[in-house]
């Protein structure tokens, strides 16, 4: 069965009073230095240009992020506070209006300092198993950590609707109800059918571009599966919003409903006409 072919309802909300007092219970964040906080938002333009009341909340969220989940250094790299304060801001950024209880079930983010090589096994169609090695600059396992290429943070540019970790995050979301699939748990009052609806037609179509290659606005990448359509599509919804809303209306719709924000005609680049 095709992804969004069936409507999945909401899972999240069945723990949020259990959740809620676990919360309480947490000790206070330690408030994030100004100089760190202000090398972040430079750094991440697409945050920067929210509203001072979105950025202070934004500040409190990165600082319970920052309690909640660990840096853990790989192939010697050493994790500055300023390089945790920059990761922490971009992955608050997709939770900004949904609460860090959607990130809840995993702890770690791991931090190699450029691309990181990966053993997978998968099965095809055909039920033959295939061995491969990939070389990575993100991963986020099941319940697993956050996996993330430095080098790739350091170089992309958001204003092109690239960032890695709004990407990694998004598949996090979507694994919150089984296997990514581009289907994360929907809010009660958002319509699953249309969800399904609006993202099969818009992955089709850009499918049928990329296997035609045709020149796409869009990260190509975003044809490689469900799960990837959404991911790439959330990261760039959040900081190049324009391209979204001007190629696929109808999922920016979805996905501003989704996160309950709506970054086109917050960011400078992406002011409507
Ligand atoms: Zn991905």
């Amino acid at each position: 069965m095709s992804a969004w072919a069936a409507a999945e309802p909401a899972k999240v909300r069945a723990v949020a009073g259990l959740r809620s007092i676990v919360q309480r219970l947490r000790p206070k964040p330690r408030p994030i230095p100004d100089a760190h906080w202000r090398a972040a938002l430079r750094a991440t333009p697409y945050a920067r240009a929210q509203p001072l009341q979105e950025r202070q909340r934004l500040r409190a969220l990165t600082a319970q992020f920052l309690r909640a989940k660990t840096f853990e250094p790989a192939a010697g790299i050493a994790i500055t506070e300023a390089m945790r304060v920059c990761i922490a801001l971009r992955a608050c950024v997709p939770i900004l209006h949904l609460g860090l209880d959607y990130y809840s079930g995993w702890s770690a983010i791991v931090l190699y300092p450029g691309d990181f090589r990966v053993r997978d096994t998968y099965m095809d169609e055909a039920g033959v198993e295939h061995h491969e090695i990939q070389d990575l600059c993100g991963q986020s396992m099941a319940r697993g950590p956050m996996v993330l290429s430095w080098e790739t943070i350091r170089a992309e540019n958001p204003a092109r609707g690239q960032d890695l970790v709004v990407h990694e995050c998004a598949h996090k979301l979507d694994a919150l109800n089984g296997a990514p699939d581009g289907f994360p748990p929907l809010h009660p009052d958002m319509q699953p059918r249309e969800w399904g609806r609006a993202f099969r037609a818009a992955y089709d179509r850009l499918r049928s571009e990329v296997d035609a290659g045709r020149g796409t606005r869009l990260d190509p990448y975003a044809a490689a599966d469900p799960a990837e359509f959404f991911a790439v599509l959330s990261e760039t919804f959040f900081t190049a919003p324009q391209l979204v809303y001007r190629d696929f209306p109808a999922v920016y719709d979805q996905l501003r409903l989704f996160y309950r924000q709506d970054p086109y005609g917050v960011i400078p680049t992406a002011r409507r006409p």
